[in-house]
């Protein structure tokens, strides 16, 4: 078999075979696939897309390029995975609430993918916290302490990780069939037996409206139907972020927030997915009931507790649970202000979160720095006048101020109609 062959193919919109996708995945962990062919592959597949077997091949082969951990011995777990998003921190509600309700969590996450933000960037807010640890680690936390959460490794699901990383850089994110294998991958090498995806849409996420985040949910629900697997997917909105901090402090500060009691979208989702979870489990009888026991772990106070027991385990720093304050940036700051009133009626959730990745940047070089961020102080619907604080923008070093304040003045739209958002569309299974 021969690359050069398996990119033509597909760039004359031609149907890949179980093996040449294992050719593929193959060549990608061996090196022997350079990386200017593979994202020429991939530039073929965004264009010209893959079908059901082809992306359910991808999948398994992608799947098994590392490890795949057997948790039979463990228990039947349970792993969520969110197809992208702005100030999207549900894991860290979710897993330790699951985690206290008694649920066995094996949890892998990714990093940043284009605009959106990555758990396992988050976790290492916890000063230490180590994503990448033995499948055997792996297994002995879940018994031990009811959840982990890592990341891809050396170990497992290798081939994602190096693809993962191509995609970000070569323009070819925003695609079905990518996306379902990539997250589909994971989860299969993880060993979960209890999948829920949340699927979102708008302009914050891959999928632009809610028949294609459906599309899509509708695949990785399928793939895991063949598979074995129980997957049900939530399709969420994200036409704003999903609190009103973003940035890898704030936003563990914001799950912090909500895992200490706050009431907003986030913990709305986050109970939600658990509740979900707990019904697919037969743990609960239905998702009020659900619902009602994630609020109760939650108020106890022993879903933070739990969070706590999983960071430790990893070698993190827990100070910052009991003391979340210390996460707020104390850098240098500016306010976009209302220059209008009227209702929040679009917030340009993609360019906020590229934005964010646009603070990273020092010298033209990608640093990672924690402590930077955005506070919205608004959301769809809410009434401002002139003169408001829309957000502040916390910073260590920006090129070009000006340049950015202007980008940033063209992230929240203020009109006349006061719209609001249904947060929960639907759940497919
Ligand atoms: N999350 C993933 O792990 N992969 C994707 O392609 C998108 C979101």
């Amino acid at each position: 078999m021969d690359i050069l062959r398996i990119i033509a193919k597909k760039r004359n919109a031609e149907k890949l075979s179980k093996e040449e996708i294992q050719f593929f995945v193959d060549g990608v962990c061996s090196g022997e696939i350079k990386d200017f062919q593979t994202t020429s592959l991939l530039m073929a597949i965004f264009l010209n897309g893959l079908d059901f077997d082809e992306t359910y091949n991808l999948t398994i082969s992608m799947a098994k390029s590392g490890e795949v951990i057997d948790l039979s011995d463990v228990g039947n777990c349970f792993d969520k995975h969110s197809t992208g998003g702005v100030s999207d921190t549900t894991t860290i509600v979710v897993v330790p609430t699951l985690a206290a309700i008694g649920v066995k969590v094996a949890k892998m996450s990714g990093r940043s993918l284009g605009f959106t933000g990555g758990t396992a960037d988050k976790m290492e807010v916890f000063n230490g916290y180590k994503n990448e640890i033995s499948p055997e680690q792996f297994k002995h936390l879940i018994r031990q302490n009811g959840a982990s959460i890592v990341s891809q490794s050396e170990k497992l699901a290798i081939a994602d990780r190096i693809i993962y990383k191509l995609r970000s850089e070569s323009g070819t994110v925003e695609n079905m069939g990518l996306i379902a294998s990539s997250i589909m991958s994971k989860k299969i090498a993880c060993g979960a037996k209890t999948i829920i995806i949340d699927c979102k849409y708008g302009n914050g996420a891959f999928m632009k409206t809610i028949g294609d985040a459906k599309a899509l949910a509708k695949l990785m629900v399928d793939i895991g139907k063949k598979v074995g697997v129980k997957v049900c997917a939530i399709i969420s909105n994200m036409n704003q972020p999903l609190t009103g901090f973003v940035g890898n402090n704030l936003e563990v500060y914001s799950a912090l927030s909500v895992l200490n009691g706050e009431e907003n979208n986030l913990s709305k989702l986050s109970k939600f997915i658990v509740a979900k979870a707990l019904v697919m489990d037969g743990v609960a009888r239905d998702i009020e009931s659900g619902l009602r026991m994630a609020s109760e772990k939650i108020k106890s106070g022993s879903a933070k507790e739990k969070l706590k027991t999983i960071v430790l385990a990893q070698g993190g720093d827990i100070s910052i649970i009991d003391s979340p304050q210390l996460l707020l940036p104390k850098n240098n700051s500016f306010s976009i202000v209302a220059k209008t009133a009227g209702y929040v009626e679009a917030i340009n959730t993609a360019l906020l979160g590229d934005l964010a990745h646009k603070l990273q940047i020092i010298n033209g070089e990608i640093k990672r720095q924690d402590d930077t961020g955005f506070i919205l102080n608004v959301e769809i619907g809410m009434r401002v006048e002139i003169g408001d604080n829309l957000l502040t923008c916390y910073y260590n070093e920006l090129d070009n101020i000006q340049e950015f304040k202007a980008e940033l003045e063209k992230v929240i739209i203020i009109g006349s109609k006061q719209l609001k958002i249904k947060l929960i569309e639907e759940v497919i299974e």
